[in-house]
């Protein structure tokens, strides 16, 4: 075990093998060879350790999941092959008909699909409320919540929930409550929500812990009890949402480097976020590194940097949201986060067009907002486009 986080990132979960290969071999298989048939039936029984089908598990996917739980200061962790299947694989794992969620109202746009339109046809109730109001949180949990729910920042509108606090008000009322923060936004490398008393991390592995745009992945990190659970129903029977060996090969690559990318995000995305403050054209900016923002207390208190993220709008609302997004050519129209690329979006019409116009009101955040993810190019050539952009507006 090596104490320090991007020691971790390159070491942690390494096995040896018999080639002497310095990176993670990729285990391209469906299936694994017994020696004899009694050995097959211990490992199904669960008497002798080994592989047996990669659906049920995988080496290359293994040592990832070994170094993420290092990562995040977890006992174990679950892989997946995507963001939402790591979502609805952890929540279907141990919610029944007639059980409670207490969500927050601003989530990922296919989060708050799952939530709001699905869970209703299998009878599973969810109250969407804004968990920056601990007290409200609080007075939502019935005797059936089984689940809090979060993100921090939230995916759009940059809300930051004080996470310690939550959880050690939760768990004062109902302390078999789960709490699941989906921690996308932050990383392990900028907060650690199990050791603020979380008890499940989620990931979209898609964005940063990748990094490269080039995998759609998931993650879920906690107790080996809720994990083995996690494995056995909501991975192996519900969704089979099971991660390639070639994509765990890539994210493994990635989290190389995550703590560096994460200094050079956050430090960019901090120079990018004091010049939109400073334009006369945009109205608001949401960042949680920047003094005026509301959650900046709770994020210097939780959050080791500040994140590659920034949301903003302009003075002109939803046409010159659009407009500028039109005009902008370094800074690419896509969805997704987290890459080296800088990568712009319009969450009302995208990535939260699940939301109606009066949910997204609902959430806090407005039909003008912009999403930025700063990614690693030099932040004055970003901050060129964005001026260029903007001049283009008025003209
Ligand atoms: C992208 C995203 C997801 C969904 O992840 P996929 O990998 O696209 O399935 C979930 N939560 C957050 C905060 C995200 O940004």
């Amino acid at each position: 075990m090596y104490n320090n986080f991007e020691t971790k990132a390159i070491h942690q979960g390494n096995e040896k093998n018999a080639f002497g290969s310095l990176t993670t071999p990729i285990f391209q298989t469906s299936t694994f060879v017994f020696d004899n048939a009694e050995q097959g039936g211990d490992r199904f029984a669960g008497r002798h350790d080994g592989y047996m089908y990669t659906r049920l598990g995988n080496p290359t996917v293994r040592t990832l999941e070994k170094k993420l739980a290092a990562m995040e200061d977890g006992e174990s962790c679950v892989a997946f092959s995507s963001g939402m299947g790591a979502i609805s694989g952890t929540l279907l794992s141990f919610l029944s008909s007639g059980d409670h969620i207490v969500a927050d109202k601003m989530l990922y746009g296919c989060t708050f699909s799952l939530m709001a339109h699905t869970f209703s046809r299998f009878d599973i109730e969810v109250d969407f409320i804004d968990c920056s109001d601990i007290n409200s949180v609080i007075q939502s949990i019935k005797s059936n919540t089984k689940v809090v729910y979060f993100e921090t920042p939230a995916n759009p509108s940059m809300k930051i929930v004080d996470i310690n606090k939550l959880c050690i008000e939760v768990h004062k009322k109902k302390s078999d409550c789960k709490i699941v923060v989906d921690n996308t936004f932050a990383t392990p490398y900028i907060t650690q929500p199990l050791k603020l008393g979380a008890d499940i991390v989620l990931h979209s592995a898609t964005k940063y812990l990748n990094g490269h745009g080039d995998v759609v992945a998931g993650m879920a990190v906690g107790k080996k009890d809720v994990m083995d659970q996690i494995r056995s129903i909501g991975l192996k029977d519900i969704t089979g949402a099971v991660l390639s060996p070639n994509d765990a090969f890539l994210i493994l690559r990635g989290l190389k480097t995550l703590k560096h990318r994460m200094d050079a995000h956050s430090y960019n995305a901090q120079m990018v976020a004091e010049f939109l403050e400073s334009h006369e054209m945009i109205e608001n900016v949401y960042y949680p590194g920047l003094p005026s923002n509301s959650g900046y207390k709770i994020a210097k208190k939780q959050m080791r940097k500040f994140g590659g993220v920034i949301s903003f709008e302009v003075k002109g609302g939803f046409n010159d949201a659009i407009n500028l997004i039109n005009n902008l050519h370094l800074c690419t129209l896509a969805v997704s986060l987290g890459d080296v690329e800088t990568l712009i979006q319009h969450p009302g019409s995208m990535t939260h067009s699940a939301y109606s116009k009066e949910e997204i009101e609902a959430a806090g955040f407005s039909d003008g907002l912009i999403r930025l993810s700063v990614g690693l190019e030099n932040y004055q050539d970003i901050i060129d486009d964005l001026l260029h952009g903007l001049s283009l507006i008025r003209a």
